[in-house]
């Protein structure tokens, strides 16, 4: 089976899709593997080190592009190359399907077999495939990292002949997976760790990290089958924000992470919350990506709020790209030998398991998942879609 991997081109992209050990795995399964020359310089990973594991270096992206039967990527597809890609090829990327209408609507048109990462569901023997995970843990690791570099004062405290300085306060709202790495790492700098999320079950992860958890008594709250956080009403997030409201002006920083899956990102901090902080505090908001937690967050920049910095960094895992890169290409490479067929050496589209089930979007010429299928006609007849499962 013939396989290209494109270079990234989204702007500050720096990640890539596939590092060599991934490719001379699929070699060894016995793929051929093309690789668009130039694939790994944003990590320092030049074309001889993927020509050492079996790969062929395809200086023509179209060409590398059209004769693929399976294209592996990071970030969606550009609209404009979809067109250029041969009938039926199979493409694995994150794809944004509860947005990205239009491209849906284009990828099934075009016959694309498309899989979504983001879409991978959360069972135990997908783990390893699964991208949100590895991609939100250095989220959360980094992000405490560059609040760190921000910051006027040290995490640990220090007991020193000129005096002692007391550790610094940090407060995680959302304990998911970059929340509970954010936890971890504050923790191991040496910050006293508060945290907040609304699935109860998260009160004992965040204890066994050595962090206090912050009761907000909200009434049902609860969580999905797959582990995600359900909405929450108006009058819950209100009653939320007035105990986050303490807690945030006693902290120096504040790292935000919740995530309402397939919806816009809950609005956690009011501008008076983070006006309430001290000036020098910061507040990380790792969901800015999806619309923030956090208001006066800006995408891709860095805000003084009377003092307060904002911090609304776009692609946070990338500013460890090269742990990102690594862990991606873990994640596409078990999902690509998961449906690996040894005998016809090829990636089958098994369309009885329940994994593919979950993340094939479009296939044969149609939308073949139930969710983003309804999702999009709804949104196309004007009426409001249903919240996903
Ligand atoms: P996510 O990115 O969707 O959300 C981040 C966190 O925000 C979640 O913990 C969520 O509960 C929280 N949140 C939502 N609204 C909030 C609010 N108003 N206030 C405070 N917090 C709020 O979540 P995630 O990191 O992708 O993880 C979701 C769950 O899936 C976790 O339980 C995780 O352990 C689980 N998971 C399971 C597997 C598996 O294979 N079994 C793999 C990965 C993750």
């Amino acid at each position: 089976m013939r396989i290209f991997v494109p270079k990234e081109t989204g702007a500050g992209e720096n990640r890539v899709p596939l590092v060599p050990s991934t490719v001379g795995r699929l070699v060894k399964l016995g793929a051929a593997v093309e690789v668009e020359s130039g694939l790994g310089l944003s990590i320092h990973r030049p074309d001889r080190e993927y020509e050492s594991v079996g790969a062929i270096i395809n200086p023509s992206r179209e060409a590398g592009l059209a004769a693929a039967e399976l294209i592996l990527r990071l970030r969606k597809p550009p609209l404009s190359e979809i067109a250029g890609f041969r009938q039926g090829v199979i493409h694995i990327s994150y794809l944004d399907p509860f947005n990205e209408h239009e491209l849906v609507g284009r990828l099934a048109s075009g016959g694309v077999s498309a899989i979504s990462k983001e879409m991978i569901p959360r069972v135990t023997v997908a783990q390893k495939m699964d991208a949100l995970s590895s991609q939100a843990n250095l989220a959360g690791y980094s992000a405490v990292i560059l609040a760190a570099e921000r910051l006027n004062k040290i995490f640990p405290m220090m007991t020193t002949p000129a005096g002692t300085i007391r550790p610094v306060k940090v407060f995680v709202i959302g304990v998911g997976v970059a929340g509970l790495q954010a936890i971890a790492t504050a923790k191991r700098l040496g910050a006293e760790v508060e945290a907040f999320d609304t699935r109860p079950v998260v009160e004992e992860q965040v204890k066994s990290l050595g962090a206090k958890f912050v009761k907000i008594d909200l009434g049902e709250t609860g969580q999905t089958a797959q582990g995600y956080a359900k909405e929450l009403t108006p009058e819950q997030l209100e009653k939320q924000r007035q105990v986050m409201a303490q807690r945030c002006a006693a902290a120096d920083v504040v790292i935000t992470t919740a995530q309402v899956f397939g919806k816009r990102a809950p609005r956690l901090m009011t501008r008076a919350m983070v006006e309430g902080m001290r000036p020098g505090s910061v507040v990380v908001d790792l969901a800015v990506e999806s619309g923030g937690n956090v208001e006066g967050a800006r995408l891709g920049e860095e805000v003084d709020v009377n003092g307060v910095l904002v911090i609304g960094v776009a692609n946070m895992p990338g500013r460890v790209a090269a742990a990102a890169s690594e862990m991606y290409s873990s994640n596409i490479g078990n999902f690509v030998e998961h449906f690996w067929n040894k005998d016809e050496k090829r990636f089958v589209l098994d369309r009885e398991s329940d994994i593919l089930k979950g993340c094939l979007i479009t296939h044969g010429g149609e939308i073949v998942h139930p969710t983003i299928r309804e999702l999009i006609q709804a949104t196309t007849n004007g009426v409001t879609a249903p919240p996903p499962a």
